[in-house]
C-alpha cells in the first residue's frame, strides 16, 4: 500500500478546471517528482493534498485513510507537511518565530529537541535565528520554510517549487537537502519546473499538463524521453 495515494482528483477554481482526474502513488521513503509548465495544476494538487483546497470529486488516501475532507491542522498532525511555493513566510518575524508556527502542534520540549535538530541540519539559520525572515537570502529564506515544515515532524513533504529564484549554487543546496531528508525517512513529493534537478533526485516521476498526467514512471526514464527533452530539459 503506498503511503499517500491520489485517486481521480479533480479539482476546480468556480467553472474552471485546474486538476482533471489525476491518479498518483506515493510509496513511503520515495522521492516522487511532479513536473509541469505554469499553471499545469501541481500548485493545487499539493494544495488539495494539504487541505487548503477542497476537490470536487477524487479521493486522497494517507496511511489507509482517507483524508480529503480533514481539515489542514489535522493532516499536518496526521504527518503531512507543505513548503509552500514562494516560501510564504512571516516576514515581519524573526526565523525563531516562523519556526515555531511550523511547531505549533508541539509542547515545550519537543519544539525545543525539533528547533535544536533543525539548527543543526540548518547551520546558516543558527546566526540568523533573532534575525527578521525579510531581512534574509533569498536562499536562507527557502531553508526557513523547509526547517518551518520539518518542526512537525512529518513523514511527508510536499515541495512547492524550492528552487525557483535561487542561483545555481543555492539549487544544488537545496538538492542536497532535499536528499538528506529523504535519507532520514522523509517522504517527498517534489513539485518543480526545475524538471532537470527534480528528475534527478526522484525515482518516480508524474508530468502534469493542463490538468492531466501525461507520463508517469521511472524518473531516469523519463529523463531520457524524447518528447520530455524538448518540452522540459531544453533539448
Ligand atoms: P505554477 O507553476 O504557475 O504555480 P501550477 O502547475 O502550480 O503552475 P496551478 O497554480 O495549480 O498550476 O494552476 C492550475 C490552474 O488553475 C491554472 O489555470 C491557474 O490559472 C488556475 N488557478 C490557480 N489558482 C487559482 C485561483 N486561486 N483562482 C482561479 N484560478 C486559479
Amino acid at each position: 500500500m503506498p503511503l499517500l495515494e491520489v485517486k481521480d482528483l479533480w479539482v476546480h477554481y468556480g467553472r474552471a478546471e485546474a486538476v482533471k482526474g489525476i491518479s498518483m502513488e506515493i510509496p513511503e521513503g520515495s522521492i516522487v517528482a511532479l513536473i509541469g509548465s505554469n499553471g499545469a495544476g501541481k500548485t493545487t494538487t499539493l494544495r488539495t493534498i494539504s487541505g487548503l483546497k477542497r476537490p470536487t470529486s477524487g479521493e486522497v488516501w494517507y496511511q489507509g485513510k482517507r483524508i480529503d475532507s480533514l481539515p489542514p491542522h489535522e493532516i499536518v498532525r496526521r504527518g503531512i507537511a507543505h513548503v509552500p511555493e514562494g516560501r510564504q513566510l512571516f516576514y515581519s518575524l524573526s526565523v525563531k518565530q516562523n519556526l515555531e508556527m511550523g511547531g505549533f502542534l508541539q509542547g515545550k520540549n519537543e519544539f525545543k529537541k525539533n528547533l535544536d535538530l533543525m539548527l543543526e541540519h540548518f547551520p546558516n539559520l543558527k546566526a540568523r535565528i533573532k534575525n527578521q525572515a525579510s531581512d534574509l537570502s533569498g536562499g536562507e529564506q527557502q531553508m526557513v520554510a523547509v526547517a518551518r515544515a520539518l518542526m512537525s515532524n512529518p513523514k511527508i513533504l510536499l515541495m512547492d517549487e524550492p528552487s525557483v529564484g535561487l542561483s545555481p549554487i543555492l539549487v544544488a543546496e537545496i538538492a542536497k537537502i532535499i536528499t538528506q531528508i529523504n535519507q532520514l525517512g522523509v517522504t517527498i513529493v517534489l513539485v518543480e519546473q526545475n524538471a532537470r534537478m527534480a528528475l534527478r533526485l526522484a525515482q518516480t516521476a508524474y508530468v502534469l499538463e493542463v490538468g492531466n498526467i501525461t507520463l508517469k514512471g521511472d524518473a531516469k526514464a523519463i529523463a531520457k524521453d524524447d518528447y520530455i527533452i524538448k518540452a522540459y530539459l531544453g533539448g
